[in-house]
């Protein structure tokens, strides 16, 4: 996929949006601009019906009921209303324990200071091995009944790890906990059928599957509704959970995203996907540089990513001198301007250097093999002329 010159290889940081989801989307931005709470014309009815069919669509994504769809501003938002949400109305009761998976995203680890500064909750990492996947004995390990919820994502945003979820939900329930699960890089990677079973709370962002930026679901099921406090108060629009207009043209565009992660064609289209990052991974082995891949192989792993770690060659400078022509990141680019290096690939064992030294390459479904092939030949150019070859 290109923008003029430049190849993009950053969808794990967001993805374009969609020809199909922006026409979609349009209508309600101009024609039917209605607002959806507006009860006493036909305008607000329209947009009002167009939210709900977003919430159906999405409900569909991963197998929810309707009324447990909230529309947020995104996945951090979506994470601190659950974690927040669900921390602050259990305040004053027994269980006193968070456990948050080690790689998380920071709006997950960040919600886990605050529970810990300002609740008074004991906030733990649950370890993962050297593939970033959590062991099902180690979660066990930690568990007991003081646990209030564990938070642990499906698709890793730095590394592309895939965790089994349906595990990790059998395990945490038995203790009678929360799962929380960040799913913001699930749609692209995998099937999400089951995960409305598996999980209490789930976090999703339109930007993340070609959908708008400024729109993301928090999945709350029906067994949990009543113990997460908002976040945000005002109208009581969505059940009280999430005050505020809901924006129906950045609904309807996420909606018109998640039809196109459950098309008929997206399983071949993450074949494909998979194939050729494999390709790409494979042809910078070919190099003539150490260059290794962090991170889990094979089925384990997003379809689009490669974490590569090259030799020598600080991650910053090679991506400086790629520009303009090859969009890539160090990781997350949320973290992107703190000078540390990323906490995935630390909690994963790699040493500082290692992880200053590793780029997050992603590729989206537009991908060509021609941009695999001009991608390979552009880092190649730019690490002889780091190297001085
Ligand atoms: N969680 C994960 C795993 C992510 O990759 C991101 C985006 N980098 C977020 C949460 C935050 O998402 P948003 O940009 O929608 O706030």
């Amino acid at each position: 996929m290109k923008t003029g010159n430049i190849i993009y290889f950053d969808h794990q940081a967001t993805t374009p949006v969609e020809q199909s989801v922006l026409a979609a989307m349009m209508p309600y931005q101009s024609e039917y601009f209605g607002n959806p709470h507006s009860s006493d014309h036909q305008l607000g009815w329209i947009s009002a019906k167009a939210v709900e069919d977003s919430v159906a669509q999405l409900a569909s994504l991963i197998e929810a009921d309707n009324d447990e769809i909230v529309f947020t501003s995104g996945a951090t938002e979506s994470n601190n209303a659950a974690l927040l949400g669900l921390g602050r109305r259990a305040a004053r009761g027994k269980r006193r324990r968070v456990l948050l998976g080690a790689t998380e995203h920071k709006s997950v680890l960040a919600v886990g200071s605050v529970l810990q500064s300002q609740y008074g909750y004991s906030v733990e990492p649950v370890p993962v091995d050297r593939d970033g996947l959590v062991a099902p004995e180690t979660l066990n390990d930690l568990m007991d009944n003081e646990v209030l919820v564990v938070s642990i994502m499906a698709v890793n945003n730095e590394i592309g790890t895939i965790q089994d979820i349906e595990r990790i939900s059998e395990i945490v329930r038995r203790f009678g906990a929360v799962y929380h699960c960040d799913a913001t890089q699930a749609p692209m990677a995998i099937p999400m059928t089951n995960f409305g079973s598996c999980a209490d709370l789930i976090s999703l962002s339109s930007h993340k599957m070609y959908g708008p930026k400024g729109i993301g679901v928090m999945y709350v099921s029906r067994n949990v509704m009543n113990d997460i406090e908002p976040i945000i108060y005002g109208g009581e629009q969505q059940n009280g959970l999430r005050s505020g207009t809901t924006p129906a043209a950045l609904c309807v565009g996420m909606s018109a995203a998640a039809a196109l992660m459950t098309s008929d064609g997206i399983s071949r289209n993450r074949e494909e996907l998979s194939r050729r990052r494999d390709q790409f991974v494979q042809r910078l082995q070919e190099l003539s540089w150490p260059i290794t891949l962090n991170g889990p192989e094979g089925q384990r792993r997003h379809p689009g990513n490669a974490n590569v770690c090259i030799g020598e060659v600080s991650a910053h400078e090679l991506l400086g001198s790629l520009q303009p022509r090859l969009a890539a990141s160090t990781g997350s680019a949320c973290t992107t301007g703190i000078p540390e290096p990323s906490h995935v690939l630390r909690a994963l064992g790699l040493s500082r250097r290692e992880a200053e030294c590793s780029v997050r390459f992603s590729l989206g479904f537009q991908t060509s093999d021609r941009d695999v092939e001009e991608a390979v030949a552009l880092i190649s150019s730019a690490i002889a002329g780091l190297q001085g070859t």
